[in-house]
């Protein structure tokens, strides 16, 4: 086998990466596997590490090879590996966490207090091969596209936040339609959602949201929000907010359209701390809150293989572009630029 390979890192403590030739890396204990990736997928975390926001440099130790969705064929298992083998086609979740900590060993492992995330605190998957735990490790399906392994990750994300909320045959506003908002209202009407509203400022972004099936699109940059919502709904508002944009606005008027007793699931990351009147927005209102943090490992991913069986969901519409790995800075360019869903790169 080849001593060296493509790799994409994070090398300079300043906004860019380096796409160049590492040394494959090698299995370093018995539970380990060695995986040539077929293909990956870019995510919002890597282009804030290729912008070096002040979140990346609070967290990335340089250099990295960055890069944590992918799918690929495992090429070598450690001596305790038994559940899978040889050319087994893999995805993985990329959140190695210690099996040791109070979350671990009460069934919340992604709260793991020791987590460690390939990709972003050790070598991932923007490379020829990567060697991840075979405890990690989950197989592709067959009767699934296998490029849509590249995305589990996100994918998985959108799953978790979905099965927060109370959805079948309740109403749903999902704010933001990133990948994994316009992703969550697929889910959604897969899982049997009475309506799905989505808000995205974003016209590209929305048309995607459009796509994966969302009964009703808003732009709250130019309508008004609570007027449409609480119109459409005989002025009754909706069971459940997926906040799924990061942002204070879209979180605020979510909050006057929820119902009394409602959900609200939160994804999205604030760059700042929120201001809220928690009176009127919750405490009066009964609302319950959650935060959704990664996959539950593995419930998530059970549920993810089986909603694409279903075949009640396609999630085409959010893979938009393909570029060779050496490219990858045009799909960075094209996420910040907001026209583009996921990026594969092969
Ligand atoms: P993204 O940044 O691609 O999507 C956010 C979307 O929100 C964008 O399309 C943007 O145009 C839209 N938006 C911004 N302001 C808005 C507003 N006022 N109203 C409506 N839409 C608005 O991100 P993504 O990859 O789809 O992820 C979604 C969010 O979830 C991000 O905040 C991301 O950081 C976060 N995230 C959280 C976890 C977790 O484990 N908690 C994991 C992955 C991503
Ligand atoms: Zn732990």
């Amino acid at each position: 086998m080849a001593k060296t390979m493509r790799a994409v890192i994070k090398s300079s403590k300043e906004r860019g990466i380096t796409v160049t030739e590492a040394p494959v890396p090698t299995i370093k204990n018995d539970d380990e596997v060695l995986i040539k990736v077929h293909k990956r997928a870019i995510c919002g975390t890597d282009l804030h590490i290729y912008q070096w926001n002040a979140w990346s440099q609070n967290r990335i130790k340089t250099p990295v090879i960055l890069g944590h969705e992918f799918y690929g064929e495992i090429v070598e298992a450690g001596r305790n590996v038994h559940t899978y083998k040889v050319g087994d086609l893999v995805t993985a979740e990329m959140h190695v966490v210690c099996n040791q900590c109070a979350m671990c060993r009460t069934g919340k492992a992604h709260l793991c207090e020791h987590v460690v995330i390939l990709g972003v605190d050790g070598p991932g998957a923007f490379a020829d091969y990567v060697v991840v735990p075979a405890l990690n490790l989950w197989k592709v399906k067959p009767g699934i596209p296998e490029e849509y392994f590249a995305i589990y990750d996100p994918f998985g994300n959108a799953v978790h936040t979905v099965f927060e909320g109370d959805i079948p045959t309740k109403s749903v506003l999902i704010t933001g339609a990133g990948p994994i908002g316009a992703m969550a209202a697929g889910i959604a009407k897969a899982a049997g959602a009475s309506k799905v509203f989505v808000s995205e400022i974003n016209d590209y972004r929305r048309e995607m949201a459009g796509k994966m099936g969302a009964d009703v699109l808003i732009n709250p940059a130019k309508e008004n929000l609570v007027e449409k919502v609480m119109d459409l709904t005989g002025g009754e508002g909706v069971d459940n907010i997926l906040e799924m944009s990061g942002a204070q606005p879209a979180l605020k008027d979510g909050l006057k359209v929820i119902k009394k007793a409602g959900n609200l699931v939160l994804l999205g990351i604030y760059n700042n701390d929120v201001t809220l009147d928690f009176n009127e927005a919750i405490i009066f209102k009964g609302i319950t809150i959650k935060g959704i943090n990664g996959r539950k490992m593995f419930d998530t991913w059970y549920r993810m293989d089986g909603l694409l069986q279903t075949g009640k969901i396609d999630l085409a519409p959010v893979i938009t572009h393909h570029f060779p790995m050496e490219e990858i800075e045009k799909g960075l360019l094209l996420m910040e630029e907001g026209k583009a869903g996921k990026v594969i790169l092969s």
